[in-house]
C-alpha cells in the first residue's frame, strides 16, 4: 500500500467496503465507558438505518484482523490520555471509524515501560542499574538526570508522535468530511433505492397478483388444453376412421366408376341398338297398323259376306222332368259339306190333327224345313255358341254397331243364352259375360298398337212400353221405371235413358256385379208384380269408345245384347178374367214391339225411307244399333218339346223372315 495514499481514499474506491465502515466505531477502544458497553447495547445505539445496513452487508474484518493498538495506558497517563481524549472529543464518535482505520495503518508505538519515579533506577548502557546507597546523592542525581533525559527523549518522541497523530487527525477529519458528503450522497441513493424497492415491492405485489391470476388462467387453460387434447385424440380417432371409410369409398367409387364406364359403353351401344330397334319398331308399327286396318276391312267383309243380319237357331235340351219329344220332331240335317260341317238346317215335323183324311188314316206329319246361318242342336255348349259370335262382337271394337237378340217363346232358353245358366257355373256363362271378357282382352291387345278403349254399361228392361233401370240401387231398386229415352244432347244421334245408371266397366268382376244386380232387381219386381221377366225385353248395352291418340283416330259403337220378351201368343178367346185381360194387354204390347222389330228390319232391308223405330220403345232405344252400318244377329231359341211345336214354328217363321233381310253395306262409325 502506498503510504502516502489515504486509507479512506482506498476505502472510497472499494465500494464493497463502504457499508462495513459504518460498524467500525464499535471496535474502537476510545472511551472507557463506550468500550465497556455490551454489543447489544451498542446495537441499540445504532440508527435503524445502520442496523439495516449491518444486516444487509457482511461484516468486514478490517478492524479485527489488525494487531491491537497498544493500550494508550501504556503511554504516560497524562499525555496519552489527554491526546486520546482530545482526539475523541474533537472528532466525535462518528469519526472513530476513520480513526480506527487510520490507526490500523500506523505502526504501533513502541511501549515504554513506565516506572514509578524513584522506585526503579534507569538502566544505563543496557546494564541493570545497581541500587545506590542512600548516601550516593551524586550517583542518584546522575541517575535522575539520566532518567530525566530519558523522559525528555521520550517526551520528544511522544510529541513527534502527537504531531503525527494530529496530522493524521486532520487527514481523518478531511476524510470524515468527505465521508459525510459521500454518506449523504449514499443516503440519497439509499432513499432512491428504497423508493425503487417500494415501487418494486408494489410491482412485485402486482406481479404476484398477476401471477396468481395467470396461474388461475393457466390452470383453466390447462383444463382446456387437456380437454382439447382429449378432443384432438377423439378427432384423430374419428379422422382415422373417416380416412379408412374414405379409402374404402374411394375404392368402391373407383370400382363403380369402372363399372359405370363399362356400363356407359354398354348403354351407348344399347342406345344405338335401341334406336335401330325403335326405327324398326316404328316401321313394324306402321306395318302392323296397316295390317290392323286391313284386318278390320277384311273382317268386315267377312261379316258382310256372312250377312249383316244373321240368324242362329238354338234348340234347348229337354230338361229333367219334361216329356220326351217324339223322335223326328226336330231334325238337324247335315250341311252340303257332310256331318263335319256345322249344321245350318233344321226340320220340324208337325202332325196337324185338325186335318183329317177321308179314309181316317193318320195324317202324315208336315215337315217344315228351315235354313239359318247356323243351327245349334240341344247338345251345343255355351262356349261353342259364343265362338260363332266372337268375331261379330269384335266388330264393335272396330267401330260397327252390333246388336244381338234372343228371340223365342218363354222357356225356350233366351235368358240361358244371353246371361247363362243358374248357379254361376263358368261353363254355363252366357253371351253377355263372355262377350265382355272377349272385348276386354282384345282391347288389351290393341292397346299395344296404341288403341285405348273405354266401356260404359247400362241395363234396362222394357215392360208394357215402360223403361226401367235394372242397375238401379238403393231406394230405386226394383221400383217401376221413371226412365225415358232421350237424345243424349240436342242435335246428337246418341240416345240415353234418363234416370238409368251408366256404369264404366273395365273387368269381368264389374260386369258380374252388374248382372247380379240386374237379377236382384228382376227378382224384386217378380215378387211385386208376378213373373214378368218373360214378358219384358231386357236390353244390355255397352257403349264402346276407342282412341288412337298418336294417329288421331277415334271409333265408337254400341254393343246391344237383347233378351226379348216371350214371343208366345195368347189366344184371345181364352181371356176371360181380369188377370187374363191384363195378360192379354201385356202380350199385345210384346207382340206389337216384336212385330215392330220385324218391320224395322224389313224397312232397313228394303232401304225404305221411313223406318218405324218410334213405333216401339224397343226399336226406338235400339235405333242406333240397327241402322245401315250395324250388324245384327238374332238367336231364335226353340223348345224341343212337342207341346211347344206351334210356338216353335211361329218363331222359326219369324226368324226366317228376318234371315231373308239384308241390311246394306255396313259402315264403320269412324270419326
Ligand atoms: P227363357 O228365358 O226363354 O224364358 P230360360 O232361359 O229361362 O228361357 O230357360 C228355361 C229353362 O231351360 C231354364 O231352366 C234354363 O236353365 C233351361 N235351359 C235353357 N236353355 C238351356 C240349354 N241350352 N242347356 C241347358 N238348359 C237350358
Ligand atoms: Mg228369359
Amino acid at each position: 500500500m502506498d503510504p502516502q495514499r489515504s486509507p479512506l481514499l482506498e476505502l472510497k474506491g472499494n465500494t464493497e467496503l463502504k457499508r462495513p465502515l459504518i460498524k467500525a466505531p464499535s471496535r474502537l477502544p476510545l472511551s472507557g465507558s463506550r468500550l465497556k458497553r455490551r454489543p447489544d447495547q451498542m446495537e441499540d445505539g445504532l440508527e435503524p438505518e445502520k442496523k439495516r445496513t449491518r444486516v444487509l452487508g457482511a461484516t468486514t474484518k478490517i478492524t479485527t484482523s489488525r494487531p491491537r493498538v497498544p493500550p494508550l495506558t501504556a503511554v504516560p497517563q497524562t499525555q496519552g490520555q489527554t491526546t486520546a481524549q482530545k482526539v475523541s472529543k474533537k472528532i466525535g464518535p462518528r469519526c472513530s471509524t476513520t480513526i480506527a482505520t487510520v490507526l490500523k495503518n500506523q505502526k504501533p508505538v513502541p511501549a515504554v515501560p513506565v516506572e514509578k519515579p524513584g522506585t526503579v533506577p534507569p538502566m544505563v548502557g543496557g546494564k541493570k542499574p545497581r541500587k545506590r546507597p542512600a548516601w550516593d546523592l551524586k550517583g542518584q542525581l546522575c541517575d535522575v538526570n539520566a532518567e530525566l533525559k530519558c523522559y525528555r527523549e521520550r517526551t520528544q518522541t511522544l510529541n513527534q508522535e502527537n504531531q503525527q497523530l494530529q496530522e493524521q487527525l486532520r487527514d481523518a477529519q478531511e476524510q470524515t468530511k468527505a465521508l459525510g458528503t459521500e454518506r449523504r450522497t449514499l443516503e440519497g441513493h439509499l432513499a432512491t433505492v428504497q423508493a425503487q424497492a417500494e415501487q418494486g415491492q408494489q410491482e412485485l405485489k402486482k406481479l404476484r397478483a398477476r401471477i396468481v391470476e395467470l396461474e388461475e388462467q393457466l390452470s383453466t387453460q390447462d383444463g382446456l388444453v387437456r380437454e382439447l387434447q382429449k378432443k384432438q385424440l377423439e378427432l384423430q380417432e374419428e379422422r382415422r376412421e373417416l380416412t379408412s371409410q374414405l379409402e374404402e369409398k374411394e375404392r368402391r367409387l373407383r370400382t363403380s366408376e369402372a363399372a359405370l364406364s363399362s356400363s356407359q359403353a354398354e348403354v351407348t351401344s344399347l342406345r344405338q341398338e335401341t334406336a335401330a330397334q325403335a326405327a324398326l319398331l316404328t316401321e313394324r308399327e306402321e306395318r302392323l297398323h296397316g295390317l290392323e286396318m286391313e284386318r278390320r276391312r277384311l273382317h268386315n267383309q267377312l261379316q258382310e259376306l256372312k250377312g249383316n243380319i244373321r240368324v242362329f237357331c238354338r234348340v234347348r235340351p229337354v230338361l229333367p222332368g219334361e216329356p220326351t219329344p217324339p223322335p223326328g220332331l226336330l231334325l238337324f240335317p247335315s250341311g252340303p259339306g257332310g256331318p263335319s260341317d256345322p249344321p245350318t238346317r233344321l226340320s220340324l215335323s208337325r202332325s196337324d190333327e185338325r186335318r183329317g183324311t177321308l179314309s181316317g188314316a193318320p195324317v202324315p206329319p208336315t215337315r217344315h224345313d228351315f235354313s239359318f246361318d247356323r243351327v245349334f242342336p240341344p247338345g251345343s255348349r255355351q262356349d261353342e255358341v259364343f265362338e260363332e259370335i266372337a268375331m261379330l262382337v269384335q266388330s264393335a271394337l272396330d267401330g260397327y254397331p252390333v246388336c244381338i237378340f234372343a228371340y223365342g217363346q218363354t222357356g225356350s232358353g233366351k235368358t240361358f243364352t244371353m246371361e247363362g245358366g243358374p248357379g254361376g257355373d263358368p261353363q254355363l256363362e252366357g253371351l253377355i259375360p263372355r262377350a265382355l271378357r272377349h272385348l276386354f282382352s282384345v282391347a288389351q291387345e290393341l292397346s299395344g298398337q296404341g288403341w285405348t278403349y273405354s266401356f260404359v254399361a247400362s241395363y234396362v228392361e222394357i215392360y208394357n212400353e215402360t223403361v226401367r233401370d235394372l242397375l238401379a240401387t238403393g231406394t230405386r231398386k226394383g221400383q217401376g221405371g221413371e226412365c225415358e229415352i232421350r237424345h243424349a244432347r240436342p242435335g246428337s244421334e246418341d240416345l240415353t235413358v234418363t234416370n238409368a245408371r251408366y256404369v264404366p266397366v273395365s273387368c269381368e268382376k264389374e260386369v258380374e256385379a252388374l248382372l247380379h244386380l240386374a237379377r236382384q232387381n228382376r227378382a224384386v219386381a217378380r215378387t211385386a208384380q208376378n213373373e214378368r221377366s218373360s214378358r219384358s225385353h231386357s236390353v244390355f248395352q255397352l257403349q264402346i269408345t276407342g282412341e288412337h291418340s298418336s294417329r288421331g283416330l277415334q271409333c265408337g259403337a254400341p254393343l246391344s245384347l237383347v233378351d226379348l220378351a216371350g214371343s208366345e201368343r195368347l189366344d184371345p178367346g181364352l181371356a176371360f178374367g181380369p188377370g187374363e185381360r191384363e195378360r192379354l194387354r201385356e202380350t199385345q204390347a210384346i207382340n206389337s214391339s216384336l212385330s215392330t222389330l220385324g218391320l224395322v228390319i224389313m224397312a232397313l232391308s228394303n232401304k225404305e225411307s221411313h223406318v218405324p223405330y218410334r213405333n216401339s220403345k224397343l226399336t226406338y232405344l235400339l235405333q242406333n244399333s240397327l241402322g245401315g252400318s250395324a250388324k245384327m244377329l238374332m238367336f231364335v231359341n226353340i223348345s224341343p218339346l212337342e207341346e211347344n211345336v206351334s210356338e216353335s214354328l211361329n218363331s222359326l217363321r219369324f226368324a226366317s223372315k228376318v234371315n231373308q233381310c239384308v241390311i246394306g253395306t255396313a259402315q264403320a262409325n269412324r270419326k
